[in-house]
């Protein structure tokens, strides 16, 4: 795993936390290695507030089943960044059909989206005395997005390290890892947490509550949890689950 040496220095954490899988994970991650950590989420306009209120619901459910992690979990934020939705046509802001375009990135692709994420993360960081950032960019099942990849991260560290002069840390657990051990780790960190049975319990809860699926559908209920089972991010859950439970 990418996982970076901690210091004395790195005693807390920004979580960027959508309420999907992956960044509930990263959440856990943080949990598990910083004694303080706060939250981050991005209100942008998405077409479905399903992914928001998902957020809320897996803080409750982590609060209530793991006590050891509830001590650690400090403020959540969320940050009103509609003007994304302004500058960008996407699926994911307007009204239009999921589709692959002609550069092989999905519609749902918003322009130096995480560029902008990690720079607003960096400077509430700032003023929350947090030197690290964690967030669940991932290279390993590459849906060609490039503010995702690892030499990204490591030059918006520095970019942001330089820029507001403190010292950040992007913290990138998931980034060489495939969605089957994403679901792994959980279940690890799950079972670290000190609580009886909590590797199961963890993967259930985030069966159960998080939210991936681009259409925002939360009536079909499959084994892997809730979604359209069609688009490209239900496919991929879907397809690292029956890797998960395959292994
Ligand atoms: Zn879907």
């Amino acid at each position: 795993m990418n996982a970076p040496t901690r210091t004395a220095h790195h005693t807390s954490a920004l979580v960027l936390f959508s309420g999907g899988q992956d960044s509930t994970t990263c959440l856990v991650h943080a949990l598990a290695r910083y004694p303080r950590v706060e939250t981050l989420g991005f209100d942008y306009g998405q077409r479905h507030s399903v992914e928001l209120q998902a957020r809320t619901v897996v803080l409750q459910k982590l609060r209530e089943q793991f006590p050891a992690w509830a001590g650690r979990l400090g403020e959540d934020h969320l940050l009103d960044l509609a003007v994304l939705g302004k500058v960008s046509e996407t699926s994911l802001t307007r009204d239009m059909a999921f589709k692959m375009e002609a550069s092989g990135l999905p519609n749902t692709f918003v322009p130096g989206r995480n560029l902008l994420f990690l720079t607003l993360a960096a400077a509430l960081a700032y003023r929350r005395d947090i030197q690290v950032i964690v967030t669940g960019v991932c290279e390993t099942d590459f849906s060609g997005y490039p503010d995702c990849r690892d030499d990204t991260m490591k030059a918006l560290q520095v970019a942001l390290s330089l820029g507001m002069d403190h010292r950040f840390l992007i913290d990138t657990p998931l980034m060489w890892i495939d969605k089957a051990q994403t679901w792994q780790l959980a279940h690890e960190l799950g079972e670290d947490s000190g609580v009886e049975g909590g590797g199961n319990a963890l993967v259930d809860l985030i069966v159960e509550h998080t939210h991936t699926c681009y259409l925002g559908d939360r009536e079909h209920r499959h084994d892997w949890g809730y979604g359209c089972g069609q688009c490209p991010a239900c496919e991929l859950r879907a397809r690292g689950w029956s890797g998960y439970r395959a292994a």
